[in-house]
């Protein structure tokens, strides 16, 4: 298992890849566009080459991006769809850019127009995102700008708690989208975040819920279709359908059933990456010597080797 963290860029990524393999990771989440825009920055060849020089230095670390969280291809409305799609594929096309593995979306929300028209628009949304590019002047296909080519990151599809008419509490809709999408399938996976099994009622709390759960994911989805992982633990109590990330142990999922969960061998070939609040100090800057220790107890959670070589129990 490759395990580390999103890291916020401050649109220096290739710091903020440095920051992480100090820390001990082996990868990194980041957003590749701006989160909360519907504009796709434009293309830096030289930030992008700099970050595939920095990787293949730093031992080639994983990397995966989170894609904006205003796309929604299971929206019914006419501008929101359009413009997701074209969102997801410049955000994919950044990826690729820079080598990363895969791009993790939220899948949407249905908005009141029901489960079904909501599924049906999403792979409607996925099969136009993942088209290949239909002239050499679309430039958010590869070969890119510079004329070069990229192997294709992975389109991985999130879980959620399930509230506000999302889709995605169920391993059902998971399924159906990727199975409807056979022609895909090697571009296709998924992303389970723990806090949002929890919220969407899944004790992963224990070990054999953990167990149980994994065994559900087996049956519905398949594991080795699950390719990354997001480690949070939950403010909000289990089937809450809310999701507010808290650290490891400071929220309302018990460590024992969330050890169980990461440690269980038929994860072992994810990425997983913890998306849990930085600590800072007084003057606002996010406090990384903290963090380096609070990262280093998740990793030993998982079971996983810390810098030193020992691993804590
Ligand atoms: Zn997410
Ligand atoms: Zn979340």
């Amino acid at each position: 298992m490759r395990f580390g963290r999103h890291m916020p860029t401050e649109s220096r990524p290739v710091q903020a890849l440095r920051q992480l393999v100090a820390m001990g990771g082996d990868a990194m989440q980041l957003f590749v566009t701006n989160p909360r825009s519907w504009q796709a920055p434009a293309y830096n060849l030289a930030e992008e080459q700099a970050m595939r020089a920095a990787r293949a230095e730093l031992g080639d670390p994983a990397l995966v991006a989170h894609a904006a969280y205003l796309i929604n291809l299971a929206s019914p409305r006419d501008d929101y769809f359009p413009q997701s799609v074209a969102l997801l594929r410049a955000t994919l096309d950044r990826t690729a850019r820079i080598g990363g593995e895969s791009v993790v979306f939220h899948i949407g929300s249905h908005t009141g127009s029901g489960v079904e028209a909501g599924l049906a628009r999403l792979i409607d949304g996925i099969a136009q995102t993942l088209a290949p590019a239909e002239n050499a002047n679309d430039t958010d296909g590869a070969p890119g700008v510079d004329g070069a080519s990229y192997s294709q990151p992975l389109l991985l599809l999130e879980n959620d708690t399930g509230g506000g008419g999302k889709l995605g509490a169920s391993f059902e809709h998971l399924a159906r989208a990727l199975d409807a999408l056979p022609h895909y399938a090697d571009r296709l996976g998924v992303c389970l975040d723990t806090a949002h099994l929890w919220g969407a009622g899944f004790d992963i709390g224990t070990p054999e819920g953990a167990c149980a759960t994994l065994d559900e994911v087996d049956r519905v989805i398949g594991l080795a279709r699950v390719r990354a992982l997001h480690v949070n633990d939950s403010r909000e109590p289990l089937a809450s359908h809310r999701d507010v990330h808290a650290r490891l142990g400071e929220g309302t999922i018990p460590l024992v059933g969330m050890q169980a969960f990461l440690c269980d061998p038929r994860l072992t070939h994810t990425t997983a990456l913890l998306e849990t609040p930085l600590p800072t100090l007084p003057n606002k800057q996010v406090d990384w010597q903290t963090e380096r220790e609070i990262f280093q107890r998740a990793r030993a959670l998982a079971g996983l080797p810390t810098p030193e070589g020992d691993v804590v129990p």
